[in-house]
């Protein structure tokens, strides 16, 4: 299968890794997101979407575009930007461009928008190749970017009673292109595809075959903004959000 990642690819996912690697574990980072704009009715492409990980919380939600060009962000780019921050329902925006910005659009960004520099020679060691690829059927070169690393900690008894905890650590994230949820499971190595879309909504489970498993939903908030989301459901009906994507503006 023909897999090419044109620089300004690789420069995007860069953007999406170094933001999932310096956020709080409370935000979740999604690259390449879509979003239905409320104001337009159209699809947008966001480049990278951050925002709440557990909740069905889309009052903070933060949008990145990645700029990969030769000249300065202008007043015109931060125009537009803010444009479709409007749009998705932002209430923060990031641009991250190699070259710098023009002393207009500094004023034009004002306090909704950041503008950071990233050089283009952090991309020399940078390889998304090496992600795991997409297991959904159908899609095409999708990778998958993992940003969330719950833990599951069991109590045991051991044979000569003593109680002791074992701790299970997964990777959760989701597919680059077509956006689906994975999960790994670092004891078994297994890889597990979660579609929220998935009309017998039964839960996956790795073949370590422990008291819990994974499924995933799509949910709406008191606005009606949609949001895909993967729960870990453990026993006695508890369960806890570990990774979303709003789908809606
Ligand atoms: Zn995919
Ligand atoms: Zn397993």
């Amino acid at each position: 299968m023909k897999d090419i990642w044109e620089d300004w690819k690789r420069y995007e996912r860069l953007v999406a890794r170094l933001m999932a690697d310096q956020l709080s574990t409370e935000l979740c980072v999604t690259p390449n997101a879509s979003i239905l704009g409320a104001i337009t009715g159209i699809k947008r492409q966001i480049d990278v979407l951050i925002e709440a990980r557990h909740d069905t919380d889309n009052s903070r939600r933060i949008i990145v575009d990645a700029k990969r060009r030769k000249r300065k962000i202008d007043v015109k780019d931060v125009e537009t930007f803010r444009g479709m921050m409007e749009d998705v329902g932002a209430t923060h925006g990031i641009l991250v461009c190699p070259h710098g910005h023009t002393p207009a659009a500094e004023k034009r960004a004002q306090t909704a928008v950041s503008i950071r520099l990233l050089p283009l020679d952090r991309l020399e060691d940078f390889d998304p190749t090496t992600w795991p690829r997409c297991s959904r059927p159908r899609c095409k070169n999708g990778r998958v970017f993992w940003d969330g690393y719950p833990e599951v900690s069991l109590g045991l008894l051991a044979l000569d009673g003593t109680p002791t905890r074992l701790a299970f650590v997964h990777s959760v994230g989701k597919c680059d292109r077509c956006g689906v949820f994975h999960v790994s499971c670092t004891t078994c190595r297994q890889i597990l595809c979660i579609p929220e879309d998935d009309e017998t909504n039964v839960g996956h489970q790795c073949p370590c075959r422990l008291p819990w498993f994974w499924l995933a939903s799509i949910e709406k908030d008191e606005r009606g903004a949609q949001s895909a989301e993967l729960h870990l459901v453990m026993g006695h009906g508890k369960f806890r959000t570990v990774n979303r994507r709003s789908l809606t503006g």
